[in-house]
Formats: C-alpha cells, sequence, structure tokens
C-alpha cells in the first residue's frame, strides 16, 4: 500500500535546522529558529516553572483522564490572562476556554470546529504569514487566500491594503489576525488600526479568529492584549488561539488555548459541546502536565509576580539585541538604515536580506536565517552578535 507514496517536502524550517546540526563550523549561529534563548544560548525554564514543577511532583498527583475540555482551573486563569480577571466577558459568562496541544493544537481545534459551522467559507491568513497557517486551514478543508499586510518598501504594515482587502471579502469569511508580535515581519497594527479592522469585520460580517502566540513579548501582558480588547468591547464573535511556549518556555509541553467568545451564556454552552465532539474524536483529552503548572503559575501572586519578571527579562533581551545590531552594523559603516529593527516586535525581524544574501550568510559564515529573510533576533545574544553583525555587513557588500 505504500510503494507509490511519494516523499512530502521537508518543512522549511525544520529543514534549516537539520542543515544547522550538521554544521561542524564552531562560530555557526542558528536565527532560523522561532525559540527564544538567554544570553546562553539556551532555552531557559524559568524559575516559576521550576517552583510550581517541584510542588506538583512533591504532590505525586494521580494521573487521571483530564475533562475534554482541560482543566477549569487552567481554563479560566487563561481567559483571564486574555481579557482581564474583571472583563465583563467572562463576567456574562459569554466565553469558552479548551486547554489545547500549543497554539497549533487550538488553531487546528478552531479549524475544525468553523469547519462544521461554516463549511463554504475562505479563511484569509496576512501576506506573509506564519508558514503553518495556510496548510493548517488547508487541511481542515478551507480554501485559504492572502490579505495584504507587509510593506517592503517602509518595512511596515501596509495598512490601507489590508483594509481595501478586508472589504472586499465575503460575509462570514475566516479572517486570521497576528494578536501581536507578527510572525514573520515583527511589524503590528496601532491600537487605533486594530479599531479600524473591527469596525470593518462588523461591517462586513467576518469572522475574526486572533492567534496570540507572544503575549508579552511586545510591551507587556496587558499592553499586547488590545487587539483582544478592542473585539471584546464590540460585542462580535470571535476565536482566539493563544499559547503558552514562547512566554512560559514550555515549547515541548505543548499548552496553549482555544477561546470562543459567543454572545451568550446560553450561546457559549452549545458551542463548548460542539468543540468538545472534535477534541474527543481527535485526542479525547489534553495531557496534564504543561497546563497544571502554568495554572499554578498563575493563580499564585508570588510565582505569577515571578514569572511576569522573568517575561518582562526576555522581552527586554530582545529589544536590546534589536537596538544592538541595528548599532553595530551602522558601527561597520553599513550605509542602509536598519533602523526598523528597533521598530519591529516580537522574537523575529524582516530583514530585507535577499534570498541570495541569505545563501551567503550560510554557506560564507554558517549564520542560518530563513530564505525569507527572518531572522529570530531572540537567538542573537552578547557572544554572537559581533559575528552575525560581520557576517550581514559582508553579504551586504
Ligand atoms: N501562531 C504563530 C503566529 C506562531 O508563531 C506559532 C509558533 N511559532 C504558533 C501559532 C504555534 O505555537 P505552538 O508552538 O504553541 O503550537
Amino acid at each position: 500500500i505504500f510503494a507509490a507514496v511519494e516523499m512530502a517536502p521537508r518543512d522549511p524550517i525544520l529543514g534549516l535546522n537539520e542543515a544547522f546540526n550538521a554544521d561542524t563550523r564552531a562560530t555557526k549561529v542558528n536565527l532560523g529558529v522561532g525559540v527564544y534563548f538567554t544570553d546562553e544560548g539556551k532555552i531557559p525554564l524559568l524559575g516559576a516553572v521550576k517552583a510550581a514543577e517541584k510542588t506538583r511532583i512533591e504532590a505525586a498527583p494521580a494521573r487521571g483522564y483530564q475533562p475534554i475540555e482541560g482543566a477549569a482551573a487552567y481554563n479560566n486563569a487563561v481567559a483571564a490572562l486574555l481579557f482581564g480577571k474583571d472583563s465583563a466577558l467572562l463576567a456574562n459568562g459569554q466565553t469558552i476556554t479548551i486547554e489545547a496541544l500549543g497554539g497549533t493544537g487550538a488553531l487546528k481545534v478552531g479549524a475544525d470546529y468553523l469547519k462544521r459551522l461554516l463549511p463554504n467559507a475562505t479563511v484569509y491568513i496576512s501576506d506573509p504569514s506564519w508558514e503553518n497557517h495556510r496548510a493548517l486551514f488547508e487541511s481542515a478543508g478551507f480554501p485559504v487566500s492572502n490579505y495584504a499586510y507587509y510593506d517592503a518598501a517602509t518595512r511596515g504594515v501596509n495598512f490601507e491594503g489590508m483594509l481595501a482587502d478586508l472589504r472586499q471579502m465575503p460575509a462570514q469569511s475566516i479572517v486570521v489576525l497576528h494578536a501581536c508580535c507578527h510572525n514573520p515581519t515583527g511589524a503590528d497594527i496601532t491600537a487605533a488600526q486594530w479599531e479600524q479592522v473591527v469596525a470593518v469585520i462588523r461591517e462586513r460580517n467576518l469572522i475574526g479568529f486572533l492567534d496570540m502566540a507572544y503575549q508579552g513579548f511586545a510591551d507587556g501582558i496587558k499592553e499586547d492584549a488590545v487587539a483582544l480588547d478592542l473585539f471584546a468591547a464590540s460585542g462580535l464573535q470571535f476565536l482566539v488561539s493563544s499559547s503558552f511556549s514562547k512566554s512560559f518556555s514550555l515549547y515541548g509541553e505543548r499548552v496553549g488555548a482555544l477561546t470562543i467568545v459567543a454572545s451568550s451564556k446560553e450561546e457559549a454552552g452549545r458551542v463548548m459541546s460542539q468543540v468538545k465532539r472534535v477534541v474527543r474524536t481527535n485526542y479525547s483529552n489534553p495531557p496534564t502536565h504543561g497546563g497544571a503548572v502554568v495554572a499554578a503559575v498563575l493563580s499564585s501572586p508570588e510565582l505569577r509576580q515571578q514569572w511576569e519578571d522573568e517575561l518582562a527579562g526576555m522581552r527586554l533581551r530582545i529589544r536590546e539585541m534589536r537596538k544592538s545590531l541595528v548599532e553595530k552594523l551602522a558601527a561597520r559603516g553599513v550605509a542602509q538604515d536598519f533602523s526598523f529593527v528597533i521598530k519591529q516586535r516580537g522574537m523575529f525581524s524582516y530583514t530585507g536580506l535577499t534570498v541570495e544574501q541569505v545563501e551567503k550568510l550560510k554557506t560564507d559564515f554558517g549564520v542560518y536565517a530563513v530564505g525569507t529573510g527572518r531572522i529570530c533576533v531572540a537567538a542573537l545574544n552578547t557572544k554572537n552578535i559581533d559575528y552575525v553583525a560581520d557576517a550581514i555587513t559582508a553579504v551586504l557588500k
């Protein structure tokens, strides 16, 4: 039965990791991945996580099945993180949250549910977007199109183009929006622009699906939720996928959530019953450990403070690397203005380097970036940044 099976194309970013691992140069640097590293080049295990894990291991809890939707303590903590604990939506019982397998799992459960609800809808993603968005929604059976987003000339957002595309979408189209820290470009829209997006979503009767994979990496937990606040205040129904992969540095534990805002508590109950069917036929119920750790951190005032401090530390280190890279390129006499790198938010920067320049970075210097010119700023550190700045300067010549 497998004789005629064709080899699937390699995942572009995972393929880059394989090439990086095979590279024997001691000076090699991997800027291709979407992971935060410390200044020592390590993936951190946060102190707040370590403390919550220690308590949990000592308590030695039994490993029974979770409910289909995951633990209530976790789901409530997620909703409070997204909308604020005093949110009217939460008080009204209008939201449902289910624990999902990372942000990816949340997107897929949401996509599968939406396919049942709106079988003829089209999904729109930003141009460009996280490379898995298109494949994920296509695998749920949707046609996927782009809306204008990145403006290479300004290295910012082509907001007029974005609005124009939103205005042309058929009613009940699904619009995937990066809530903050756009991946791959690092270019976000402002709060005032979000207001306009929400207004068009309402006018055109579109369905917003907000992807929040980096809450806390731009300006802070509350500050980064501005899009969610505006959607919440709008009275619209919408979906949110969120993830603790980055903000808790829990990549491999697969901790995320799908939250859906309905128009009433009664409606939310019906939606939950349908979402649970999707989960039940996929993986039945989520794993215990990651969610329990996150819930423990978020519900303890001390651990929560510790986590927020650690998150701020990651955010500030990335900012320092952005500033430092720009300064070091200027100091090396690079004529081109790279100050946009400081304005971009989150882990990534679209550097504007061409495919050829990215290739040269790899072959001549062992500096690995994505072919689109995306680099992970969170992989720069005080030890490798001079080498990276030298390499970029050389390929720009
Ligand atoms: N959405 C976006 C925009 C992302 O960048 C990522 C992670 N790279 C995800 C979703 C998926 O997150 P997770 O690793 O938690 O599945």
